[in-house]
């Protein structure tokens, strides 16, 4: 992965939350950079909340509506505590520690305010959240940078309210690349001609009027990729707590391995399906500029990763069928099926545009969709939260429907879980399905429904929640073994 360093050559390293969450995790950020410095001649890093700082917040918020005060007083103690113990340990000058610590203060106390005034309204807008939610980048920016000066980097940070421009859809807002696009011109490479390295909060934006948004949780690799885009950079690298993306959730399956390479689709395929290890909207700005991805281990630097390219985008030739094709298999755990049946619903028109029509009124996400080919049922999935607000307002979509008995019933299943095998050329390749429904079928695992078509590198199957962990073993053994 060494590349020679380029008189332009430029890099955008992005940091977890874990990779910023201990001192010792924090030494290896600054070995890193030392090594990348010598092999790139600019080097952006984006950096997320210290592991948990950013659940601590969303609690936090939460509880300064019910008017928890003693849960702020302990979590601005406790914020405060855990960026104080990483400056004791990793700056040396007494100075550089009284400013960092100043600005730690500082940011703690204004998280304390904002809940306290969350606390007072008994109520919290989404914008309220995301003033309070970007407090974990706004203070793990100003640490790590800090700390590579300290080591002798010429680290600045910056807070990306100034340069990724959003809309207010506050909680999960929307880029506006090309204005985020000039800001990356007039303010990080003015600072990367002047040999700085800019070290930018991730997950945080701002409206054009200045208010702060945030992208989504987990939206520091996105941060990332749009920085990564709007430079360009010729790589984006992408550090966390595991060696890459892996064959599945190592959390699940002990024996996963690390997946060499992938491409764009494949990444975007097993983000979407539930690998949490990449930001789903994290692929599409990189792939439009066609930026290589790596996503490597803080912890295990030397190892090499798993780069995500546009390579292999042609499917591959395999006879051999799922054993060669498929490369991982992913969960979304958490969901429900809802389905909506009925034999007179063919003559009902604007059926499936109605249905969603009322799954958007609730503001639920679908990740599945199945129909039957007579059109008598549509089933999708939903998260477990969101189901009864969800098939509340199908009732009220469909009353008239239900009352003729076009619709005959509106239902959802218990918790299932969408179990999805990733692997480019999987639709081309006879027999993959056939194989991997009689693997499943060999384990006793029931197949509640299934979706393939929509992606052509992906086949989804929907199974009981307790048929999770077997469902995600069966397949994994079943490509590796
Ligand atoms: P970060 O804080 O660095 O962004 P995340 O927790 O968001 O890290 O993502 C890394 C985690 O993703 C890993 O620790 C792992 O548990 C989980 N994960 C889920 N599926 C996969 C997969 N297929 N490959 C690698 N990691 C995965
Ligand atoms: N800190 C944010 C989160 O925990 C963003 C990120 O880590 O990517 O969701
Ligand atoms: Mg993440």
């Amino acid at each position: 992965m060494s590349k020679e360093s380029k008189s332009s050559s430029a890099l955008v390293m992005k940091f977890g939350g874990t990779s910023v969450g201990s001192p010792k995790a924090i030494e290896h950020i600054i070995e890193i950079a030392r090594k990348c410095r010598q092999e790139w001649s600019r080097i952006v890093i984006v950096t997320s909340a210290m592991a948990g700082v950013t659940n601590l917040l969303v609690e936090s918020a939460e509880r300064a509506i019910v008017g928890d005060e003693v849960f702020i007083s302990k979590a601005e103690i406790e914020l405060q505590n855990k960026h104080y113990s990483i400056v004791e340990k990793l700056v040396p000058s007494s100075a550089e520690r009284a400013q960092l610590k100043q600005e730690i203060k500082h940011l703690s106390m204004e998280f304390a305010n904002l809940c306290r005034a969350i606390s007072i309204l008994g109520e919290a807008t989404p914008r309220a959240l995301d003033a309070v939610v970007s407090l974990g980048e706004r203070l793990s920016v100003r640490l790590l940078a800090g700390i590579l000066k300290s080591a002798g980097f010429p680290a600045q940070f910056v807070e990306t309210t100034n340069i990724v421009v959003t809309d207010d859809c506050f909680q999960a807002a929307h880029p506006n690349l090309e204005e985020t696009a000039k800001n990356v011109q007039n303010i990080l490479i003015p600072m990367l001609m002047l040999k700085q390295i800019p070290v930018l909060t991730g997950f945080i934006g701002a409206t054009k009027e200045g208010i702060t948004t945030t992208l989504g949780r987990g939206g520091g690799d996105y941060s990332a990729a749009i920085i990564g885009a709007a430079l360009p950079a010729d790589e984006v690298w992408i550090w966390t707590d595991v060696s890459g993306v892996m064959t599945a959730d190592p959390r699940i399956v002990e024996d996963a391995r690390t997946i060499p390479e992938l491409n764009y689709r494949e990444m975007a395929e097993l983000s979407y399906f539930g690998a949490k290890v990449l930001h789903p909207k994290a692929v599409r700005p990189v792939v439009e500029v066609g930026i290589p991805v790596r996503i490597c281990n803080t912890f295990k630097p030397e190892d090499e990763g798993t780069r995500v390219t546009k390579n292999n985008e042609a499917a591959p030739k395999i006879k051999n069928g799922a054993r060669g094709i498929v490369k991982a298999v992913t969960a979304i755990q958490d969901q429900r099926l809802i389905t909506v049946e009925g034999r007179g619903m063919l003559g009902v028109p604007g059926v499936a545009a109605r249905t969603f029509g009322a799954v958007a009124a609730t503001g639920t996400s679908v990740p599945l969709i199945t129909q039957a080919s007579s059109e008598q049922s549509i089933s999708f999935s939903v998260p477990n939260e969101s189901a009864e607000a969800v098939l509340d307002s199908l009732h009220i979509a469909f009353a008239t429907e239900l009352a003729r008995r076009d619709i005959d019933r509106v239902w959802a299943t218990d918790e299932v879980a969408i179990i999805t095998a990733v692997g480019n050329g999987l639709q081309h390749t006879p027999g993959v399905a056939g194989q991997i429904f009689s693997a499943l079928g060999s384990a006793d695992v029931n197949i509640l429904a299934i979706a393939q078509g929509s992606s052509k590198v992906a086949i989804s199957l929907i199974v009981t929640a307790k048929d999770t962990e077997k469902a995600i073993h069966t397949l994994h053994q079943f490509i590796t073994g």
